[in-house]
């Protein structure tokens, strides 16, 4: 990707200075961290250019040559899955079948679909019920092959609204593995009733 304005955001920022960072709206911290201020690690200056992702460029992409068993659902275009360990929240991430990097980069045929992929991917996870929100994140910062993520939050549980939602991904303990299962089987053949084929 080229930087046409080198430096627009990252000549603003102070580098290699610890700071404190008020706490008042993360709900997810201990009562007593969230008194105080947290000393955050210093800004590590810009790593230009970045270090290649996993499978960037399509080279050794496991999405790519992943088998359509792998996945919990598959269409002519799309595949949708989940993680085999469980974490402490439910999810499921969707990438097109063929290798596309970032969202400007898929032709828009297939950019036409996404909006209503994603609204039948949350209308499946609505139906599993128990679901307060559904989370949708699109990161790309570990593997390079487009893929689009859509968590869980569970109903009630309002200290993981917003951004607190993917520390207590991590901070939760997983999911028991039959609930894990039992949601991705549920989930595949919800979407299947839609069209496409369910694997689980
Ligand atoms: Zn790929």
């Amino acid at each position: 990707m080229t930087d046409a304005t080198p430096g627009r955001f990252s000549a603003h920022y102070e580098y290699e200075q610890t700071r404190e960072m008020p706490l008042d709206s993360f709900a997810y911290l201990r009562d007593s961290l969230a008194t105080d201020p947290l000393a955050i690690a210093a800004l590590a200056r810009p790593e230009i250019p970045e270090p290649p992702r996993a499978g960037e460029g399509g080279r050794d992409c496991r999405s790519c040559t992943a088998d359509d068993r792998d996945y919990l659902w598959t269409d002519q275009h799309w595949r949708i899955h989940t993680i085999a360990e469980p974490l402490g929240l439910f999810f499921v991430m969707v990438n097109p079948r063929e290798h596309y990097e970032e969202l400007p980069d898929l032709p828009p045929a297939r950019a036409a679909e996404l909006g209503p992929l994603l609204q039948r991917m949350e209308s499946a996870l609505r139906a599993l019920g128990d679901v307060g929100q559904v989370h949708t994140h699109k990161w790309g910062d570990g593997g390079a092959h487009l893929h689009l993520w859509q968590i869980v939050r569970p109903l009630g549980m309002l200290q993981a609204r917003g951004v607190g939602l993917t520390v207590w991904l991590k901070a939760l303990p997983p999911l028991p593995t039959e609930v894990w299962e039992a949601a991705g089987r549920d989930f595949a053949r919800q979407m299947a009733l839609g069209g496409g084929t369910a694997h689980r």
